[in-house]
């Protein structure tokens, strides 16, 4: 199969390139030059399927013609080795719970897929892979464990300094060996910036042998649409859901487009946003305008400029009246969000994290003025990971935090700290080289 950018539909490449190469040289997005579907035969019987079943279907339809059936099930296999259980609150209110990984939060599934992929792709290459990274709190350690000890590969992430929780720094700066964590003077937006100035920079980015683990990166999303599929199974048959995806860079809701296109039946997708709403405000008015981030408690959805937005107007032939007709967009405020965690804990005895806290309100708020709906809110990280919120709100044990993630407290962090500056972080760069 061959990939395109979004910025030109002549410029061609082929998989290996597509996903090492991450960003076309435009400043475009990689998609793949025609989008599959699952046939017929597929929406016979996926009601029945197990989720490694789905993984592997949605996995060969984009990757098959490249990658050969044995070593694309390994990868599947390989990424899903834990599961995504759909939690029913109330009627028609359905919560996905993405955070059963080692991480603890949904970014595992790309990453683990991603980091094998690559493992894959680049088998019989002898020089080192550098994977780059920003991070606006969770991807930084989902790629970081998918990659580490992985031969052959060495991760720099970046991550703004005092804008993660203390866990989540953890997660980035604890694991040593082939991961380097550097701590940005800035926000994260700055530390998008200064990834995109290195691959913009061929000469840096051949020498250093550059690859991107953003969301821009293709190999991340398609394993994000396997669980909108093997979630949608599990509602009674003909209730098609409405998902509701709390976004940031809006790779999750993409790859949930990327699932329709694949064939699956949704009646519709609520992106919901904290005050960061540039994609609803956009929803709402047709204007696109991007903005500096503001900080949050929801902090993984602190983007000011979504990376995967490109993707979403190429899915609609940038078409605002066709993106809205299938995407509304809700956004709301920490209070709001602070509110909704102690609701969810009163109404359901229900621990939700304040990015899934956004993700509810939404889907309430939409299945108030459309009765009878069935709405499937992405949980997309574990609360024990926003533990100062969480304990502010409903009291301090409130939510058991899992061994994988207890015993990072211990460990000593290790961060090289530097400016929000792109000429000092290519020198920082060149000196790794
Ligand atoms: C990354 C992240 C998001 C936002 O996902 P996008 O794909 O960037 O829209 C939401 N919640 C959590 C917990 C995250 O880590």
């Amino acid at each position: 199969m061959l990939y395109h950018s979004t910025n030109n539909p002549t410029h061609r490449v082929d998989l290996k390139e597509a996903i090492l190469r991450s960003l076309p040289p435009d400043n475009g997005l990689y998609m793949p030059c025609s989008l599959p579907t699952l046939g017929e035969d597929f929406w016979k019987i996926w009601r029945d399927l197990s989720f490694e079943e789905i993984g592997y279907a949605v996995a060969d339809a984009f990757f098959g013609e490249d990658v050969p059936e044995e070593a694309l099930t390994d990868i599947v296999d390989g990424t899903l080795e834990f599961d995504a259980p759909l939690i029913t609150l109330a009627p028609g209110d359905h919560i996905l719970e993405l955070f059963h990984g080692p991480t603890l939060a949904f970014k595992d599934f790309g990453a683990r897929f991603m980091a094998r992929l690559m493992a894959w792709l680049t088998r019989d290459d002898d020089r080192l892979l550098t994977v780059l990274v920003a991070t606006s709190g969770d991807t930084g350690g989902a790629v970081a464990s998918a990659f580490h000890q992985v031969e052959g590969t060495r991760v720099i992430i970046l991550y703004p300094k005092g804008k993660v929780s203390g866990l989540q720094e953890k997660q980035l700066t604890t694991l040593g060996g082939n991961i380097q964590a550097l701590e940005v003077d800035g926000t994260f937006d700055d530390c998008q910036r200064l990834v995109k100035s290195a691959f913009l920079d061929r000469e840096l980015s051949e020498r250093l042998n550059l690859t991107s683990a953003n969301s821009i990166n293709l190999s991340r999303l398609v394993p994000q649409s396997f669980y909108y599929i093997h979630s949608a199974r599990q509602l009674p048959e003909g209730v098609k859901p409405v998902f509701v995806v709390p976004s940031g860079n809006f790779g999750n809701l993409t790859a949930g487009l990327l699932a329709r296109q694949l064939g699956l039946p949704v009646e519709h997708f609520v992106a919901a946003t904290n005050i960061n709403d540039v994609v609803p405000a956009y929803l709402k008015t047709g204007n696109y305008q991007p903005r500096p981030s503001a900080a949050t408690i929801s902090n993984a959805m602190d983007v000011g400029a979504p990376s995967n937005f490109a993707r979403m107007e190429a899915l609609f032939g940038k078409s605002w009246e066709a993106m809205r007709g299938l995407i509304s967009g809700l956004s709301y405020s920490d209070q709001a969000t602070r509110a909704a965690v102690r609701e969810v804990k009163s109404l359901h005895d229900y621990e939700i994290d304040p990015h899934g806290a956004v993700g509810w309100l939404a889907a309430r708020q939409w299945r108030s003025q459309h009765p009878g709906t069935a709405t499937i809110t992405l949980e997309t990280a574990h609360p024990s990971k926003f533990l100062d919120v969480m304990e502010q709100e409903l009291g301090q044990g409130a939510v058991e935090i899992p061994e994988r993630l207890a015993i990072l407290a211990n460990r000593e962090k290790v961060a090289t700290p530097i400016a929000a500056d792109e000429a000092d972080f290519k020198a920082w760069l060149n000196q790794q080289a």
